[in-house]
């Protein structure tokens, strides 16, 4: 096989053999229907339950607290509607962070065109927010407040547990979608008081379309899909039986094995964002120095363009990504580094690594190996290159 080197875990993952092992015989030996009464049936409702404590307990919730999705997306669309349509009689105005995954902002658009008013949390050169503006921001007939846990695309770790105490003083409720941080670092949910959080299973390696969404107990919450009584009466149609196998499996893996895994990809990040600062000049480290995620690194290089790097490192048989995954096929500046006031020449050269437990040293001494002479070809055909203004790593 070809060298590959795979450098984009935030946008998916191998799934673990252990956890494809776990869900095989619920494809074709116990595959009955979780809500029906035979004995087929209820072996796969209590297989299902136990998921259901393993994904509360990587998160320090009780089972009875987790809503199984089909990922990130929906458990954020379930959160922010859910809340929005349950509480409409409280008021009708919406905070969320200036740097959210498409999944929150839409949803909170999506209001907006309901004549909610939708107000943006603007965020600092590091992509944090500051507790004390979202205090002043939050009205009477404020609801609902969403900020992310952590960045996919600068890596930066908000303080949840200031802002979700800004909320609760104020009656408001908090979401965060965490599906950048549960499986990354750890995570208690009654630590960070949040009322909902969001996780989906491709930090976990778990498959793609599989997800949770953590709600405080006694939360009242419209669902998203009417239907039976699964999830009870809060997700109808038949469980995503395998995938919530998956999850669970991978939730429990996760969480015996989660300080070794920052070890390893931290000592990897640190290697590989040293090795860049010392190879290759006029780059812009993004996101918070310390509180940012263990496995993450991004950059802004000067005077080439992320998607023509990500081509040309492709060639070389090393992914990595130019921005969040689902934002960088749209050529356009991307609206998180323009929050952080990263100037459009520079952030167009953004470049996104995240590590995982499969990746090795020789990973890295292989990109840092290539990534140079990538770099140093692009910029000797870019015009840019010759007006350059000299740019500080840190
Ligand atoms: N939130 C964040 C921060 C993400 O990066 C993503 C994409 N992985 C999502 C939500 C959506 O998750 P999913 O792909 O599981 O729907």
């Amino acid at each position: 096989m070809e060298k590959r080197v795979y450098l984009d875990n935030a946008a998916a993952t191998a799934v673990r053999n252990e956890v494809i092992e776990e869900m095989l015989p619920f494809f074709d030996i116990e595959f009955g229907n979780p809500s029906t009464v035979y004995d087929m049936g209820s072996r796969v409702k209590a297989s299902i339950d136990d998921q259901r404590a393993k994904v509360a307990s990587l998160i320090g919730a009780r089972p009875e607290e987790i809503i199984f999705t089909s990922g990130g997306t929906e458990a954020n669309n379930l959160a922010i509607k859910g809340i929005a349509f349950a509480h409409r009689k409280k008021g009708d105005h919406i905070i969320i962070g200036a740097t959210e995954h498409h999944s929150v902002l839409n949803s909170a658009r999506f209001f907006e065109r309901l004549d909610y008013e939708v107000t943006f949390l603007q965020v600092d050169e590091y992509g944090l927010v500051d507790p004390q503006r979202l205090k002043e921001l939050i009205r009477p007939e404020t609801i609902l407040v969403s900020v992310a846990h952590a960045s996919n695309e600068i890596g930066t770790i908000q303080p949840i547990a200031e802002i979700a105490e800004v909320c609760r003083d104020k009656n408001v409720f908090f979401h965060t979608d965490a599906v950048a941080s549960v499986g990354n670092i750890p995570i208690d949910v009654k630590e960070l008081g949040v009322d909902l959080l969001s996780l989906s299973g491709i930090p976990l390696r778990a498959p793609k379309g599989t997800g949770a969404l953590y709600f405080r107990k006694g939360l009242r919450l419209m669902p998203l899909l009417h239907g039976g009584i699964q999830e009870s009466g809060r997700r109808g149609g038949t469980e995503n039986v395998p995938g919530i196998i998956g999850l669970g499996k991978a939730a429990e893996l996760t969480l015996q094995e989660l300080p070794q895994k920052i070890r390893h990809v931290k000592v990897l990040r640190d290697k590989l964002v040293k090795g860049i600062i010392d190879s290759v000049e006029n780059i812009k480290l993004t996101g918070h120095p310390e509180n940012r995620l263990p496995g993450h690194a991004s950059l802004c290089i000067q005077a080439i363009e992320g998607e023509a790097l990500v081509f040309l490192l492709n060639s070389h048989g090393i992914y990595v990504n130019t921005g969040s995954a689902c934002a960088s096929k749209a050529l356009k500046t991307s609206p998180v580094l323009v929050a952080i006031g990263v100037p459009p020449e520079l952030a167009q050269g953004s470049i996104v690594f995240t590590l995982d437990m499969p990746n090795t040293e020789d990973d890295i001494n292989y990109v840092l190996e290539k990534l140079p002479i990538v770099v140093n070809r692009l910029r000797s055909m870019s015009p840019l290159w010759g007006k350059r203004e000299t740019v500080q790593a840190g």
